[in-house]
């Protein structure tokens, strides 16, 4: 009797879990297809709002052209967004061949894309010995470039934003570490930040999405590794994430 209990409640969990599964699943698909859906439309209502100011302008009082203004705006805002979101569904999505990939190039590249806010933030970007390892080259360079990205934008107005980019092996993973010397993290939200939208500041402060680091999150769970901060508020923060060797 108690081994056929025992059974059923096995049944029972495994008939659970795989529900579980499939609803995790229909909601990836969802968000993946609510996101991916809702950038042509809003491309429209960006490209209309433009031309209306173009074609317009003249005819339109000072009221006609700020909510144009508010218009775009917002659309621009929600381009973002949607543009974050389909970033995050698509983590899992890919199932590139993993082959062994230079961080350095990973690194490389990521600079590159944020050469406008290195340039007018005068960043100076260092980085010690990098591995190579088997890895996603886009995971890599999605976590540097978030994690940099952030570095800069939350920089103190006290001075300008210094970064260091470094790798040491523990056991059987890289641990990876971005270190800034900006506002830092408040201890008390240094595990908050890492959920989906979960921002500390408004956008009137610092624009952003609030999905940045739950893509770092998202990348590093992939792999089994983890992802931290180390911070003091006001001096700044170190960041690690580790991938497997
Ligand atoms: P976003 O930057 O779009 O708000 P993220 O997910 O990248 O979203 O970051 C979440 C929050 O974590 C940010 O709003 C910010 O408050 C905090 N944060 C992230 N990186 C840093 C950093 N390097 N220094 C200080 N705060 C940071």
């Amino acid at each position: 009797m108690k081994w056929f209990g025992t059974c059923t409640d096995i049944d029972e969990q495994k008939r659970v879990e795989e529900q579980l599964r499939r609803a995790n699943q229909d909601l990836e698909q969802f968000a993946f297809s609510a996101s991916h859906d809702l950038q042509e439309p809003l491309r429209s209502v960006q490209i209309y709002s433009e031309l209306l100011v173009k074609r317009y302008a003249s005819q339109l009082d000072g009221d006609g052209l700020k909510f144009i203004r508010f218009l775009s705006g917002g659309t621009t805002r929600m381009e973002t967004l949607v543009r974050d979101l389909l970033t995050y569904t698509q983590v899992n999505g890919f199932d590139a061949p993993l082959e062994v990939f230079d961080a350095n190039e990973a690194l490389k590249t990521s600079l590159v894309n944020l050469a406008e806010a290195i340039a007018a933030s005068g960043a100076e970007v260092i980085s010690g010995p990098l591995p190579s390892l088997r890895v996603n080259c886009t995971h890599l360079q999605q976590l540097f470039q978030n994690l940099i990205g952030n570095a800069i934008k939350y920089r103190s107005p006290e001075r300008p934003p210094a970064v260091h980019v470094g790798a040491d092996q523990q056991d059987a993973y890289w641990v990876f570490s971005i270190a800034d010397n900006g506002i830092g993290v408040d201890p008390q939200y240094k595990e908050n930040i890492f959920g989906l939208f979960k921002r500390l500041h408004n956008s009137n402060e610092y624009s952003g999405t609030g999905i940045g680091l739950a893509i770092c999150q998202r990348i590093v769970d992939r792999y089994q590794g983890r992802i931290w901060v180390e911070s003091e508020p006001g001096r700044g923060s170190i960041f690690r994430f580790t991938l497997p060797v």
